[in-house]
């Protein structure tokens, strides 16, 4: 296995006692496609890497990297990682993997990007893809969570990333942004999987129901809510990619579930 590379934090960012995101420095070598995971952490107490799945939230062009993380209270890393100070050093396993990539899709004319709580990582990284806009012509980016102080890069999404000076104007005319939040009053609540049911997400596109003619999906939540969308879509007729072939939707598995 490759050497872990070791990285320092440059930036840290807590958006709730349960959530926050870290900037490390990047290796010029490391190369990674857009919406890929790795494997990222620290050092344990016995000297032994001590490592967890990571979403990539930067671009693969920037030159930083960036994560979006949970706190569990408990948890091996994430009640270590969540100390983290400029200048700490993580661990970063060279290689890079993941389905939430554009090349498992076959072509189509909207992409709607399913996430809850971290699961938004990915989408991070894969709206500030030029490539994804000259591939689709409507991108929707759905981020669900508890509450609205967890609705994480809110503010990066519909303010800054508009501004870009490269994609600022394809992104304003193509990414739509829907949160939704399911413990608080909000504009939008409910899962996807509601919003897909009623057609709450698909209305305003004039259209009452996705379809596998022209719709494709990237859906990154945990287990159940995955099961639940891939079942809708199922239903409607979509296919999921496989190793051996593309599809209209792909699914990863946003943490997995105790
Ligand atoms: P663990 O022992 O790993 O987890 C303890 C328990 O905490 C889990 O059983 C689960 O119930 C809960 N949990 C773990 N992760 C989450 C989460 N993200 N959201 C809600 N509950 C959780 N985590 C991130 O924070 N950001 C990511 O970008 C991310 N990407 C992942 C990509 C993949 C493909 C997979 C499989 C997991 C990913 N995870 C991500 C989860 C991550 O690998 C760790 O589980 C998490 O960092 C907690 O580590 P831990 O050692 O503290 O606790």
């Amino acid at each position: 296995m490759a050497a872990l590379m070791r990285e320092k934090v440059v930036r840290v960012h807590h958006w709730t006692d349960t959530l926050f995101s870290f900037t490390t420095s990047r290796d010029q070598g490391f190369r990674f496609r857009n919406g890929h995971f790795t494997m990222i952490g620290l050092r344990g107490d016995n000297g032994r890497p001590l490592m967890r799945a990571y979403s990539m939230a930067s671009a693969n062009y920037e030159e930083t990297l960036e994560s979006l993380s949970i706190k569990v209270p408990d948890g091996p890393l994430t009640s270590r990682l969540q100390h983290l100070k400029v200048g700490d050093e993580i661990l970063v396993r060279p290689k890079t993997s993941g389905t939430m990539v554009a090349e498992e899709l076959l072509p189509g004319n909207r992409l709607f990007l399913l996430s809850t709580g971290t699961g938004l990582a990915p989408f991070i990284s894969i709206i500030k893809d030029p490539k994804i806009y000259e591939a689709y012509g409507k991108v929707i980016l759905v981020h669900g969570t508890r509450l609205i102080a967890e609705l994480a890069y809110q503010h990066y999404i519909t303010g800054t990333l508009p501004k870009d000076k490269f994609i600022g104007d394809v992104v304003s005319q193509k990414l739509t942004y829907y949160p939704t939040v399911t413990r608080e009053p909000h504009i939008n609540t409910g899962h996807a999987t509601d919003l897909i049911k009623s057609g709450a997400l698909t209305a305003p596109l004039g259209i009452a129901r996705p379809s596998s003619n022209t719709d494709r999906f990237m859906l990154c939540d945990r287990t159940s809510m995955l099961k639940g969308m891939s079942e809708i879509l199922n239903e409607l007729g979509f296919a999921a990619a496989s190793e051996q072939q593309m599809g209209h939707y792909v699914i990863e598995r946003a943490f997995t579930e105790q």
